[in-house]
């Protein structure tokens, strides 16, 4: 059943939100354990909330956008009085003190909050097996890492543990899991969700996005988060489009969806990308051709630029965010009891902060930063959106020890996005032995709404 069909049911009481959430609590008992999407969950709290929604229909009240949906936020986005570890021995015993901008939102709207999803440990991974509460698997491709950082938002709905999640993206952790897992997840442009409440992997990059199962849910989530925030300074002042009605398409109007749209495919983003995922990528944008889109060949040539200016950013920016972690205010001292990643990245990032290197490593990266987006632009000038793989790798089995060069290679196709701070989703595509393969889609600034058209048209059609 489609989401949005789902909420309208809710709302004509013919499925009730208590049954609903229920049904989910009953397979999260039996799956989680297994699984491990969700760290934390509060079902009574839940079921009070569900309760007042139900009866509310019941009395012919008007309720909200997300009325009775069942809903999994990443560990890092603060919620009253759950536990918001971003996965970090740090934070273990961090509850909640206020709700972020975007559950504030979801709450207004009548979302029913069931638990705090799996992560890699503060954001900075690709994999989810850096968690200090333990890897999250794969259920798309049992055995296998699920793909990070916000893997447990994505697992989560890959499972039907919950009908909606958040993520967040700050060098692909949103779209890289959705496609290891076989799901749809959308990064907004930078500044269209308000960040206020997520914690900082680096702030500069950072956006808090929506898992679904399908288009009409990313476009429900997104039409409750998205918008200006007065307590966000980076948050943009606009008219926001109404995206559900963009993707509660008729099926025969969800051809013309794509009819006369021009979809750049980067040579160099195939260049990269394994074999058999580039096998399912030229398929899929084969298929789209003779759905009237026409494809444009694009060439960029910064390719190599893009991992080493994202992490030098990040690590830059992720260090100055970590200073606040000193065991006075917020749990245990950070550098006591992080996992090898983060303490790579803070000192790194102390390292290169120091006044006299800033010169050699930072200023250079802002520089290469503000190439990689002029020339990204300039490709997008001439076409709708650019597709491509969203990671050039499939997921490795959970325990494979990594490189750290290895671990980051799995995001030169995502980084771009946020260098750029362009809207981007990923949607299946395919299979290569049963492991999902996600299509990514980019598009100018502001343009978050022709994604989703895209996506609509394309999931609809397949
Ligand atoms: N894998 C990237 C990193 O480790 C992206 C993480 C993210 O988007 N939060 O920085």
């Amino acid at each position: 059943m489609k989401l949005l069909d789902k909420a309208v049911s809710i709302k004509n009481h013919e499925i009730t939100a208590s049954d609903n959430l229920e049904n989910f609590y009953n397979k999260i008992k039996r799956r989680n354990p297994d699984i491990n999407a969700f760290l934390e969950i509060k079902i009574e709290e839940a079921r009070l909330v569900a309760d007042k929604i139900d009866q509310r229909i019941k009395s012919g009240e008007e309720v909200g956008k997300l009325a009775g949906l069942v809903i999994g936020i990443k560990s890092n986005i603060n919620v009253e009085d759950f536990k918001i570890t971003a996965a970090s021995k740090t934070l273990e015993n961090y509850f909640g003190s206020y709700d972020a901008t975007v559950i504030e939102r979801i709450k207004k709207e009548d979302g029913i909050i069931i638990g705090m999803t799996n992560m890699d440990e503060f954001a900075a991974g690709s994999s989810t097996e850096t968690s200090y509460f333990g890897y999250t698997d794969n259920p798309a491709a049992p055995g296998r890492i699920p793909g990070g950082s916000s893997g447990g938002s994505a697992a989560a709905i890959a499972a039907g543990l919950c009908d909606l999640s958040l993520g967040s993206d700050t060098g692909g952790s949103i779209r890289n899991p959705a496609s290891h897992c076989g799901v749809m997840a959308f990064k907004p442009t930078y500044g269209v969700v308000s960040r206020q409440g997520l914690l900082d992997l680096a702030m500069s990059f950072d956006q808090i996005g929506p898992f679904a199962q399908d288009t009409g849910g990313i476009a429900m989530m997104l039409d409750v988060i998205t918008g200006y925030d007065p307590k966000e300074c980076t948050t943009i002042d606009w008219n926001v489009p109404a995206f559900t009605k963009i993707t509660d398409l008729e099926d025969e109007k969800a051809q013309d969806a794509l009819k006369g749209m021009k979809l750049g495919v980067v040579e160099q983003f195939l260049e990269v990308s394994d074999d058999k995922i580039v096998n399912i990528i030229e398929d899929t944008v084969q298929e789209m051709g003779e759905l009237g889109v026409e494809l444009v060949e694009l060439s960029f040539d910064y390719i190599e630029l893009c991992l080493p200016t994202y992490y030098l950013i990040n690590y830059v920016e992720f260090f100055s965010a970590t200073r606040k972690y000193d065991g006075r205010k917020y749990g245990y001292k950070i550098e006591d009891v992080c996992g090898e990643e983060v303490l790579r990245r803070i000192h790194i990032g102390s390292y290169i902060s120091q006044k006299e290197y800033s010169g050699k490593y930072y200023n250079k990266a802002l520089q290469a930063r503000s190439l990689i987006r002029k020339e990204i632009n300039k490709l997008l000038r001439d076409v709708d959106a650019i597709v491509g793989p969203t990671v050039p790798k499939l997921p490795h089995k959970l325990g494979t020890s990594l490189e750290p060069m290895e671990m980051y290679a799995y995001d030169v196709l995502t980084v771009i996005a946020n260098l750029a701070g362009i809207p981007a989703a990923s949607i299946k595509a395919g299979e290569v032995n049963s492991i999902p393969v996600g299509l990514q889609i980019q598009a100018k600034p502001l343009d978050d709404a022709k994604i989703l058209q895209i996506m609509a048209g394309f999931h609809q059609t397949l």
